[in-house]
């Protein structure tokens, strides 16, 4: 079965979520979260059950958290049964085009950068630094987001200023730096590395940032067992990582050609579902509610 697609105007549909109007209620959106999993720039078939739910419960989870420090998009969980515990309602805002990623660790594309400049988005590291090091502190990392299909750039602070002006730009850093750190030690009390993470911001009409999007969630963030971390060998973790690691290292695939990723098999999609909700269970200490799962 699918996320049913619901009777109201479609506004977007990402690689994960879809954003519908509502048409009765003037300036809010309807969010919901299929099962679908991206990697590399591609949606990847089939679908993570109960993905969706984690996704949307996590984000509750964490904006709860971080209240105090940021406003947030939610609005109410008023939303058609269909699409209950995957769905939120959330307030249109105006999206910065960027991705606020802030790395406490060095990895991914951020370890590529720093093995060919030594630098991340124009933040000089110190040598020596090995795939998994934490960094003495965090570092602010924006990303362009590229258009559909495309892979979101790295850029640095003054391509940021550039892009949404120097009294925004230097919030969105503040912000996002302040949220990570809060983020970061809520996990470490629940043996969690939050190695890094990305954050989407948008403004009312009246100039207030605020968190939108997901937030904190695995798709978002690498999350890694801190008993098992070592720098240079990697940890377990709890994220989309597993994902990625099948396709580039056992599938066979060439992420540089132009095929589609294959399948994934069952045994991935079932270690990628125990992996999401190792990372619920830890963060939250809570069960998720039984769901009629949709896995599209
Ligand atoms: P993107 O690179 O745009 O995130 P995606 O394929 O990852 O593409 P999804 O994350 O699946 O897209 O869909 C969520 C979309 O909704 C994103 O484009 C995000 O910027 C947008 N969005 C999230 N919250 C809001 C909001 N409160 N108001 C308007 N747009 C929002
Ligand atoms: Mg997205």
């Amino acid at each position: 079965m699918v996320t049913p697609h619901l009777d109201l105007p479609l506004l977007a549909e990402g690689k994960v979520r879809r954003l519908y109007r509502l048409p009765d209620q003037p300036g809010r959106l309807l969010m919901v979260a299929t099962d679908r999993i991206s990697a590399y720039d591609h949606v990847l078939t089939p679908g993570v059950p109960g993905k969706g739910a984690i996704l949307t419960n996590m984000s509750l989870w964490w904006f709860d958290q971080l209240a105090d420090i940021v406003d947030n998009h939610l609005v109410s969980l008023d939303v058609p049964a269909e699409v209950a515990g995957r769905a939120m309602v959330v307030e249109e805002l105006e999206m910065f085009p960027v991705e606020c990623v802030v790395r406490g660790y060095l990895t991914g594309s951020g370890w590529a950068e720093y093995q060919r400049t030594g630098a991340v988005c124009g933040i000089s590291l110190p040598d020596g630094l090995q795939d998994g090091s934490r960094l003495e502190e965090p570092i602010f990392t924006p990303a362009a987001k590229a258009d559909q299909g495309e892979h979101d750039e790295n850029i640095d602070y003054l391509h940021l200023v550039k892009l949404v002006g120097p009294e925004v730009a230097a919030q969105l850093h503040d912000l996002s730096l302040r949220i990570y750190q809060r983020a970061e030690e809520i996990a470490r009390q629940r043996g969690i590395i939050l190695a890094d993470t990305k954050f989407e911001f948008g403004r009312r009409a009246d100039g207030t940032i605020v968190l939108a999007d997901e937030v904190l969630t695995p798709d978002s963030s690498r999350f890694w067992d801190a008993q098992t971390w070592q720098p240079g060998k990697g940890a377990d973790s709890f994220d989309k990582q597993y994902v990625r690691d099948w396709l580039a290292q056992e599938s066979g695939w060439d992420r540089t050609s132009d095929e589609e990723p294959p399948a994934l098999p069952e045994e991935v999609v079932e270690a990628t579902s125990r992996r999401y909700e190792e990372a619920w269970a830890r963060l939250t200490g809570g069960h998720m509610p039984d769901d009629e799962t949709a896995a599209d």
